[in-house]
């Protein structure tokens, strides 16, 4: 089969064979797959990956334990937990420390024709919510693990941080979720999409100073995490949505001296981003950038590495 590789070079393997679903596995033929930001960090060796890139996706059921899976259209959820250790038995699943990760840690991911993952990841698309649409459903149920994290009440006045496409996302989910969200962002094109989203959308030097009781952090970079104690009021809190490569990191005195909680926050619920998606609640097909093909694949991770790029997205098969 086709697939997207990188084992220290990236590149179009045309006779890969296909994968084999182990034990409690179903086998996926894969519709349609969206480039992440983290897929371009691993082609520049973040986290030793070798193997079929890719956890942005949607497929349909081919092969399944039971045939109760089959002919579903399906979104994974993408980490794959041992379900015996202690943090399994917790249910903190998505910590376990023995966990593979679809195209991320130990375990081919879905830039390819084929992707095999555990049933008890797959979650069925309604038949409202579009190829392109499910594409979006693993990182907005990564802005929806904000709500998980954080309490939200209507009103609350918020801040997202970042117009890049988690920031897009996380805004719409706190803005639905009925707080005053506004977005901080500098990318004059990417704000007028925020605008045509319906989001507020303000410069960071226009809000005042500790006047945000939640600031979250979507811009993956040091400067983020400063702007987010500026503008947090004390007992706030700030959610980090976004790794920062780097060891720079900010002075935290303002953390103590307000009484700041900081909140890491990483893979979320899937269930919310895909009724969001049938309800219209949030609106992902505006933040494509492109579709390319498979064939065109190495084409399309450069047009996602381009700086302030959208959502690319690969049509696998039909
Ligand atoms: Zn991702
Ligand atoms: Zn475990």
């Amino acid at each position: 089969v086709r697939a997207l590789v990188f084992d220290g070079r990236l590149r179009l393997e045309r006779d890969r064979p296909a994968p084999t679903p182990a034990e409690g596995e179903a086998l996926i033929r894969v519709l349609a797959a969206g480039i992440c930001n983290t897929d371009l960090e691993i082609t520049k060796g973040y986290m030793g990956f070798a193997g079929v890139l890719g956890h942005e996706f949607v497929g349909v059921v081919e092969q399944s334990p039971d045939g109760n899976w089959d002919g579903k259209r399906v979104v994974g959820e993408i980490n794959c937990a041992c379900e015996s250790c202690e943090w399994c038995r917790r249910g903190l699943l998505n910590h376990c420390p023995n966990r593979t990760v679809l195209g991320i840690v130990g375990r081919d991911g879905a830039f390819a024709e084929y992707v095999t993952l555990p049933v008890g990841n797959l979650h069925e698309v309604p038949p409202t919510v579009s190829d392109t649409q499910a594409v979006f459903v693993e990182p907005l149920a990564a802005a929806y693990e904000i709500l998980e994290q954080v309490t939200v009440r209507r009103d609350d006045r918020v801040v997202v941080l970042g117009d890049g496409k988690l920031g897009l996302l996380a805004a719409q989910v706190l803005a639905d979720a009925g707080a005053e969200c506004c977005l901080v962002g500098r990318h004059a094109s990417k704000l007028e999409l925020a605008q045509s989203l319906g989001l507020c959308v303000s410069e960071a030097a226009e809000i005042a100073e500790k006047s945000r009781g939640l600031v979250v952090d979507c811009t993956g970079s040091t400067e983020g995490l400063r702007q987010a104690m500026r503008l947090v009021e004390p007992r706030g809190t700030i959610v980090l949505k976004s790794t920062v490569a780097g060891d720079d990191g900010p002075n935290l005195t303002p953390v103590v001296v307000d009484e700041v909680t900081v909140v890491g926050s990483r893979c979320g619920p899937f269930a919310p981003a895909i009724a969001a998606l049938a309800e219209g609640r949030v609106r992902v097909e505006e933040l494509v950038a492109a579709a390319y093909g498979l064939d065109d694949g190495l084409e399309a991770m450069a047009a996602a590495a381009e700086p302030g790029a959208l959502k690319v997205v690969l049509q696998i098969t039909v």
